[in-house]
């Protein structure tokens, strides 16, 4: 009786881990979010169920109601997985769903993924980190739900790399304030659409242009020196991936 909260990476069931595959091959029960891959989802046995907690536009499954129903599984079967998109740690609200089981004394267990915030700048050649250029990495969310957002002027720091997640649509306003802060508006920024799924694109341009890029979710934007390189051994992802010049 567990409920295995399981980081199913940024997208390719290439990058689950391998205790996450085994949990999945022996789930009875598969809980999944709107960003899980199919391919992630056919590492379930033939038994398991499926059950679609995806948040759409018009449809979506309330955090509440999700953490009713996974105590409800939990209670009801031996090996319940939680899929949830890169790390459920990271935004993932994972630390919610813990806390509802853990109190009502139903077992839960993490088991970490690998998160798009370092994914998405890996795919495209990008090390968050670099020596002379970057010291360290903030990330940090471009839009919260309760619509208090960071103020990114106070995380302007050209020393730092910043990496936005669900930052897209206010990417005009977190380029402005980034600006305001002291960032140069020729300060590089990557953005990674898609990382590690069908329509993959990394669009590279300065902080001064952010706003004007067209942007298709789910994207992470880099934001830093960093995000000029490219430092990518995986010709074919590069190749796919459509690179438009500042
Ligand atoms: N727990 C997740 C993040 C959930 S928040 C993780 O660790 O990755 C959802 C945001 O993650 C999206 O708005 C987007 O910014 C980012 N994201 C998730 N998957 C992505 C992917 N495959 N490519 C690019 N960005 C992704």
């Amino acid at each position: 009786m567990t409920v295995y909260l399981v980081g199913a990476g940024p997208g390719d069931a290439d990058l689950l881990t391998l205790r996450g595959a085994s949990l999945l091959a022996r789930a009875d029960v598969v809980v999944y979010d709107r960003l899980i891959d199919t391919s992630v989802l056919e590492l379930a046995g033939p038994g398991a169920e499926l059950i679609d907690v995806g948040k759409r536009a018009g449809h979506s499954s309330s955090q509440g109601l999700i953490n009713d129903l996974l105590v409800a599984l939990g209670h009801s079967h031996e090996c319940v997985v939680r899929l949830k998109g890169g790390d459920s740690f990271l935004f993932g609200r994972g630390g919610e769903e813990f806390e509802a089981l853990e109190s009502v004394g139903v077992r839960c267990e993490v088991v970490p993924g690998v998160t798009s915030a370092f994914a998405a700048p890996a795919v495209a050649g990008i090390p968050v980190t670099h020596r002379g250029l970057s010291h360290g990495v903030t990330v940090v969310t471009g839009h919260t739900q309760d619509g208090d957002f960071v103020d990114f002027r106070g995380l302007a720091n050209p020393d730092l790399t910043l990496v936005v997640l669900m930052g897209a649509a206010r990417r005009g306003a977190i380029a402005g304030e980034l600006i305001e802060g002291g960032l140069d508006v020729a300060t590089p920024v990557a953005v990674v659409e898609k990382a590690y799924m069908p329509g993959q694109r990394v669009v590279r341009c300065v902080l001064g242009e952010l706003a004007a890029v067209e942007v298709a979710a789910p994207a992470v934007l880099v934001i830093g020196a960093v995000a000029e390189l490219s430092y990518s051994h995986l010709q074919s992802v590069v190749a796919a991936s459509a690179r438009s010049a500042p």
